[in-house]
């Protein structure tokens, strides 16, 4: 199926305006299809000119320009040639469409639970044509109609107000000009809380069989939504430009959130059934903001084709958790107590999670810039949709906020989105908007930091004092000799911890003094804040002196910094994995900070125990990791967010079948501690991919537990069982077309070459290789390069595998974009970890 291409949006963008959408759908019939009648109003600037519409129909049952009948034969991969257009046109489109089980299109979801049925539509990146016929493409706005015919107990939810004008009929009201790609509709019978706030009201809303989840979630999210609206309006100076502002938590989602204007979709285990950590909880708030932020950034002024996706994406991250740090700020003295705390974790969970997230693809073979990579047509963007888009975006914006400070950073954005509301705009229309709100040189700055692709390596040291202008010196080395401006602090500690030097400098050269420590140094961190785009190296003093000082410095921000240089240095093959280990666990023995040990203990046991070390090392680095979560466990306090991660640290390290079976039956559990339905199974899956539960045993757990995410939650279970019969089913599943909805997929994506199974598994290896590429006959989308990327078996890390990773990627040119992608990186990976195994003479 083509992919729109950049030439032919701007062709069709110069014919067209796009006047209204009008939208009726029937989602009462019976059977996998809905019918969709669109009647679309549009001028055309060339009267008699051509040009195509959009459509993926499963039939189409008529098609009339201005009351003539057009042919649905000349429907081809899915656009309909349009010819004879007059100044003013009248396009009327019915057709049948299918449902899907992918998460985009209109998504059906049945939960298991009591069989009731959920939709929601997805129309981001390019699948609005699943479910109605139209222009798409992000610079052909319009205003949109919906009415909705559905079963009399369902609501219905959109980008406008709904109302119900008579049972099972829902009208939306005229939307405000909107793009296709966040055109959506959610529609069931949801369960919802309402509020209001500051005059904008606020719905959310989740599956009945969530409703007391979400009715005890409500307040928390509520709270953060309100907080993060009230600090928007201060910083844009423009008031929310749409109308209710609804969250709906859907099931088989395969973004965090989808930035629908007046109405945000959200994963539903944002909705926790189980006990949560504020981790998580920071986790879910800058989500919830991220989405708002999207509400100016990306709908109100939108970009005009997708190579600018990444602006979006980098300022929501930014925004995100920036106004997520700040909630306690802007919510004044009266704030719930949560949104402080959650508040201190913002910028360590973004330095944690997605920094590292993004340092990986900034690396990888696949890196590209930030901005200007080019995305020729639709597919290419999604495939740069990545760590680069957002993490290393929204560092880059942060330091672009320190470099232009507050006042001109947000003067210019709120002369961009006056300027442009409710139209579109490029990154050229932004850097004129800050240069006239006072930015200087922004075009050379965005030169060097958004069309480079790499990431500098930065190190601080301590020299012989010569009575220059300072001791220590802050130096770089760049991938591609780009002098790229970094604005950091660095800090100095001596051999005890005691922090002697504290100072922000502008690095623009290859190296800057810092100025002179009070003392003698042992260690010297580079971008101690974590408010850059770096590598961070130490000098001579290197490792051993990180592996000394890491439990002792207080500064979060400055221990995240060594957590993921240490990380870094792994995957570099700069440093061994076991002293990586000997590191990790002797500081998070000491580390305050919950989520801190979530991340790096997860760390620990998926790759330092994983795919960095061999099978033989396995078992024994899964153990030392198992006892440390147990020496956590017998010190955090009963019912603590400590005590939930070691505990589920604990289950995924373990490989004593008796212990989990005596948590499961509730015995020897440390006082405080509830196995609730998450808890569960956690046991469950670690218990099946130790080959102690027959599937009986995994169909009587799920009989416990019919939920939506307990049949997730089976279907890993059933994957990882190391039993030839539930591979071969796995294997079926993952390569066969199949209407299982994607999280069953993913989840037994995620199983199948579970790490201490490599003799069965190995005869699957050359098959990976042979047979996924193979899946972009049935799967498109998301939902393609996820189950490769999830499944790709980076633990077998071997000579063997890795050449065939590599051979595959070379063999065949036409690869499908998201299929390429996913290869590539899983090799990128299985590459790290085998020169690594090498380099300690374990391969
Ligand atoms: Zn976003």
């Amino acid at each position: 199926m083509p992919s729109l291409t950049r030439r032919e949006a701007v062709q069709r963008a110069a014919l067209l305006t796009v006047r209204n959408y009008r939208i009726a759908l029937d989602l009462t019939m019976p059977g996998n299809r809905f019918c969709s009648d669109t009647t679309i109003t549009f001028a055309a600037s060339e009267p008699g000119a051509s040009t195509f519409l959009d459509l993926r129909a499963a039939e189409v049952l008529s098609v009339h320009l201005n009351d003539e009948p057009v042919d649905p034969a000349g429907l081809t991969d899915g656009r309909l040639p349009l010819t004879g257009l007059r100044a003013e046109n009248t396009l009327r489109v019915q057709a049948l469409m299918a449902y899907s089980s992918d998460g985009e299109g209109i998504h059906r979801h049945v939960d298991p639970a009591d069989g009731r049925t959920y939709l929601y539509a997805m129309s981001f990146l390019d699948a609005a044509p699943r479910w109605f016929a139209c222009f798409d493409q992000p610079d052909l706005k319009a205003g949109y109609d919906i009415d909705v015919q559905c079963p009399p107990d369902w609501t219905v939810i959109g980008n406008s107000p709904a109302s119900r004008t008579a049972p099972g009929h829902w009208q939306l009201s005229t939307t405000q000009p909107l793009a296709t790609y966040f055109v959506t509709l959610v529609a069931g019978p949801y369960a919802s809380v309402t509020a209001e706030h500051d005059g904008i009201v606020l719905g959310l809303h989740a599956r009945a069989s969530l409703a007391e989840h979400l009715e005890a979630e409500a307040a928390d999210i509520l709270g953060v939504t309100a907080a993060s609206l009230d600090r928007y309006h201060e910083l844009f100076g423009i008031r929310y430009p749409f109308q209710e502002y609804h969250q709906a938590f859907v099931p088989d989602f395969n973004a965090g959130a989808m930035e629908n204007p007046g109405c945000v979709t959200l994963r539903d285990q944002y909705v926790f059934r189980s006990a949560a950590t504020r981790g998580e909880r920071c986790d879910r708030a800058s989500t919830i903001a991220h989405e708002m932020a999207h509400m100016w950034f990306g709908d109100l002024v939108t970009m005009r084709w997708w190579d600018d996706l990444w602006l979006n994406e980098s300022f929501a991250e930014y925004m995100g958790y920036r106004v997520c740090a700040e909630l306690a700020d802007s919510s004044g003295p009266d704030s719930p107590a949560a949104l402080a705390s959650l508040a201190s974790l913002s910028w360590l969970e973004f330095g944690l999670h997605r920094k590292d997230w993004g340092r990986v693809a900034d690396q990888a073979p696949s890196k590209h810039p930030v901005a200007g990579n080019g995305s020729e047509d639709a597919a290419t963007a999604l495939a740069d949709f990545d760590g680069i888009s957002y993490a290393k975006g929204a560092s880059v914006l942060k330091q672009l906020a320190a470099h232009l400070g507050d006042e001109v950073f947000f003067a210019g954005l709120r002369l961009h989105f006056s300027r442009h509301r409710f139209g579109n705009a490029e990154f050229a229309d932004l850097i004129e908007a800050w240069t006239e709100a006072g930015a200087q040189d922004l075009a050379g700055w965005a030169e060097l930091w958004l069309r480079t692709s790499g990431l500098d390596t930065l190190t601080a040291e301590q020299r012989p004092d010569d009575g220059g202008p300072a001791d220590v010196w802050l130096g770089r080395s760049s991938p591609d000799g780009t002098r790229r401006p970094h604005t950091v602090r660095v800090a100095g500690f001596d051999g005890s911890g005691r922090q002697l030097l504290d100072e922000q400098v502008t690095l623009h050269g290859d190296e800057v003094p810092v100025g002179r420590a009070a003392g003698p140094l042992r260690l010297v961190v580079a971008d101690s804040g974590d408010d850059s785009w770096a590598k961070i190296r130490f000098g001579a003093a290197g490792w051993q002196a990180v592996a000394e000082l890491l439990p002792r410095i207080e500064a979060a921000p400055t221990r995240v910094v060594l957590y993921n240089a240490i990380r870094d240095a792994v995957r570099d093959a700069e440093l061994d994995s076991e002293q990586a280990l000997d590191m990790v666990l002797a500081a998070l023995a000491r580390e305050p900070v919950e989520l801190v040990t979530a991340e790096l203990l997860q760390f620990a046991t998926e790759k330092l125990a994983g795919c960095f070390a061999v099978p033989a090392d396995r078992p024994a680095r899964r153990a030392r990791i198992a006892e440390l979560a147990h020496r956590l466990l017998a010190t955090a306090p009963p019912g603590s967010d400590a005590q939930l991660e070691a505990a589920r640290a604990g289950i995924r390290a373990s490989d004593d079948p008796d212990w989990l079976v005596a948590w499961e039956a509730g015995r020897q559990l440390p006082p405080g501690l509830v196995i609730d339905a998450e808890l569960r199974w956690a046991l469950v899956t670690r218990l099946a991919a130790l080959g102690a539960l027959s599937a009986a045993d995994i169909d009587a757990e799920l009989a416990r537990d019919e939920s939506t995410a307990g049949v997730v939650h089976a279907a890993r279970a059933r994957a990882m069982r190391p039993d030839p019969a539930a591979k071969a089913d796995t294997w079926a599943l993952l390569t066969q077309p199949s209407e299982r909805p994607v999280y069953e997929l993913y989840a037994s994506a995620e199983g199948f070459f579970e790490p201490g199974q490599h003799e069965l598994t190995a005869p699957y290896l050359p098959r990976f290789f042979a047979e996924m590429p193979g899946t972009a006959g049935h799967r498109r989308g998301w939902a393609l390069g996820a189950v490769i990327g999830k499944a790709f078996p980076v633990a077998a890390a071997s000579g063997e595998v890795l050449d065939l990773a590599e051979q595959t990627v070379a063999a065949d040119r036409s690869l499908d974009p998201a299929v390429r992608r996913a290869l590539v990186d899983g090799t990128d990976t299985l590459r790290r970890a085998v020169r690594s195994l090498r380099r300690s003479g374990r391969l």
